[in-house]
């Protein structure tokens, strides 16, 4: 099972380049598409999703091409969108039996069994028949998880589903995401770094509709060991140190001023060598000091406009 996309890019009609040559491949499993707010994630997760065209480019599902089968694809896809509405009177079992009709499950008796066991899998079965207007922010996302996985999917696109969950809210959701199985296509787009960190085999950075890095979680974090060195510094000393250094991130901890920054060598004995971790691969190549490994540049050679790293 493979999701190519190749050269996809896509313009809005303000002037807006929200893709820019995009050129990634996803296998099965757990894919994490991280970036900042603005980045271009929604507007790829709804080329993929059928609900938008991109100007030019393709995605292959399986050898599918997703804009020229949309009727076929929808089949084949769960979704779940960045903001969606709910009937805030329709109890949650009405509204998921609702889609299933939608979705094709004309047989009662299936689709009542359908139903219970998403409602049991996404932990809302006790709370089944109350109104969906009553629902946290936390249920509502597992709710949107229970419909996007009826008519068992292959490809489920899941947009910022952790945003505004409270911590306690999002290891369940986590918990339910790692759960739904191997033998799909999961593509995950969020800008919390934690979210991949925790869930996902593959992911790909994006910034300013491009593709900035892509790989493996865990050797994207092997690349930068021994290159992050940090130190407490004074806020009002921040400036220096960007100017200085190659400063991948700042931040308040117990009140005082910690950076981290990249290099190869220890900088000076004031600072101290990090573990790195995923949030400062994601950071390293944000500022353009981590590009695509080496096979995505030739994959990326072979076609006429590279997935090249930021420089700004
Ligand atoms: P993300 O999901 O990473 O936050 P989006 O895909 O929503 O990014 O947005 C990428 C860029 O495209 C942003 O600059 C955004 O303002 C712009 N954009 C998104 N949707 C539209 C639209 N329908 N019309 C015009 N510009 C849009």
């Amino acid at each position: 099972m493979e999701l190519c996309i190749q050269q996809l890019s896509k313009k809005y009609s303000n002037g807006v380049q929200a893709l820019d040559n995009i050129n990634l491949t996803i296998p099965a499993g757990m894919f994490g598409l991280l970036g900042p707010n603005g980045a271009g994630k929604s507007s790829l997760m709804r080329t993929l999703a059928t609900l938008q065209d991109a100007d030019s480019g393709n995605a292959l599902f399986d050898g599918l091409n997703i804009s020229e089968n949309k009727d076929q694809i929808r089949r084949l896809l769960g979704y779940l969108p960045q903001d969606f509405g709910l009937y805030p009177k329709v109890t949650a079992y009405d509204l998921l039996e609702h889609f299933a009709i939608l979705k094709g499950l004309e047989n009662r008796s299936q689709r009542k069994a359908v139903v219970e066991a998403l409602l049991h899998q996404t932990n809302l079965y006790d709370v089944r028949n109350k109104q969906l207007g009553g629902f946290s922010g936390g249920m509502r996302q597992r709710f949107g998880i229970a419909q996007a996985l009826l008519g068992d999917p292959r490809l489920i696109i899941v947009d910022e589903p952790t945003a505004g969950l409270d911590p306690e809210e999002r290891v369940r959701f986590h918990n339910l995401l790692s759960d739904i199985g191997t033998e799909k296509i999961v593509i995950l787009s969020t800008h919390i770094v934690e979210d991949v960190a925790d869930l996902c085999n593959h992911m790909a950075i994006i910034n300013k509709g491009r593709v900035i890095l892509t790989g493996e979680p865990l050797d994207l974090v092997e690349r930068i060991q021994g290159k992050i060195w940090k130190k407490f510094i004074e806020k009002s000393e921040l400036a220096h140190y960007k100017s200085a250094y190659q400063l991948i991130s700042s931040r308040l901890t117990s009140g005082r001023t910690l950076i981290h920054v990249y290099a190869d060598d220890q900088p000076d004995h004031e600072f101290s060598a990090v573990q790195g971790n995923l949030e400062d691969v994601y950071f390293s190549a944000m500022t353009g000091l981590l590009s695509a490994p080496q096979a995505t540049q030739a994959t990326a050679r072979l076609m006429p406009a590279t997935a090249a790293p930021i420089t700004t």
